[in-house]
């Protein structure tokens, strides 16, 4: 373009026009650190992290009741959840052939970009983790002595990293002596006696600073997201049963960066 002779401060980057496919529609920059998801969709990795709607549902999968969360940290890679783009199910993965082609094409542009992201990442301290939460429970059947057929059941809910939960509030059925019960601190389980079987909730409370990326996530005490309510209906067949869910969780805690004490 003419600008470029009329104005020889103006560096070639700021002529470089960024082609549609090449800007993540998340953002509306150009793609950095490029994704590609199931459905097609090409975004930033960030991006696709911070929108990427992880609910309940599509993660709870029954599991050995054995399972412990240290056993399966890594399994992050096989995260399954909604597109930001398109809603459907789905996973992502870097393409590292899209951001050679975007190197090669844009080339200063992306260095700048990369610059950029780092400086933000840096500036919000926000970091994102993964949390592996497990919930189910226990169950010893009734003596056949025991006339009065009572299942000594144990509901529970444990997680990968304990030091983010705050509490954990667990409402059992009505008919029970005391039916909301609150756990500050691990184990976050109940043990009651009873005949039937019924949907327990149980509310993950985070401490301040760290919120759920979920679409079940709610407020609470003046927070956003930092309620997350899970259903368990217990399960009296066998030993009991569980279900693991792997969730994510924001964490935009304030480092007091500079501010030395
Ligand atoms: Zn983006
Ligand atoms: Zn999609």
């Amino acid at each position: 373009m003419a600008s470029t002779e009329e104005n020889p401060n103006l560096s070639d980057e700021t002529e470089i026009e960024i082609e549609d496919d090449d800007l993540c529609p998340i953002c509306r920059q150009l793609l950095h650190r490029p994704v590609i998801t199931e459905c097609s969709h090409t975004l930033c990795e960030l991006c696709m992290t911070e929108w990427v709607d992880v609910s309940v549902t599509s993660q709870m999968t029954i599991v050995p009741l054995n399972e412990q969360p240290e056993d399966n940290i890594s399994a992050m890679a096989n995260l399954r959840a909604k597109c930001p783009m398109c809603r459907t199910m789905t996973s992502a993965k870097r393409s590292l052939e899209i951001e050679e082609r975007i190197k090669g094409k844009y080339g200063g542009l992306y260095e700048k970009r990369e610059e950029e992201a780092a400086r933000e990442e840096e500036g919000k301290d926000v970091s994102i983790e993964t949390l592996t939460v497990y919930i189910g429970n226990t169950v010893v059947p009734p003596d056949l002595e025991d006339e009065r057929g009572l299942y000594d059941w144990e509901f529970f809910v444990k997680f990968s990293d304990t030091s983010v939960v705050n509490e954990v509030e667990i409402l059992l059925h009505e008919t029970f002596k005391k039916p909301r019960l609150v756990r500050w601190k691990a184990p976050f389980s109940v043990r009651r006696l009873g005949w039937g079987v019924f949907v327990i909730r149980a509310n993950v409370i985070l401490k301040y600073g760290y919120s759920w990326i979920s679409s079940d996530a709610e407020d609470a005490r003046n927070a956003r997201k930092i309620s997350l309510p899970l259903e368990w209906e217990l399960c009296f067949d066998g030993g009991g049963s569980q279900a693991r869910c792997q969730l994510k969780i924001k964490n935009e805690r304030r480092l007091a960066r500079g501010s030395a004490r």
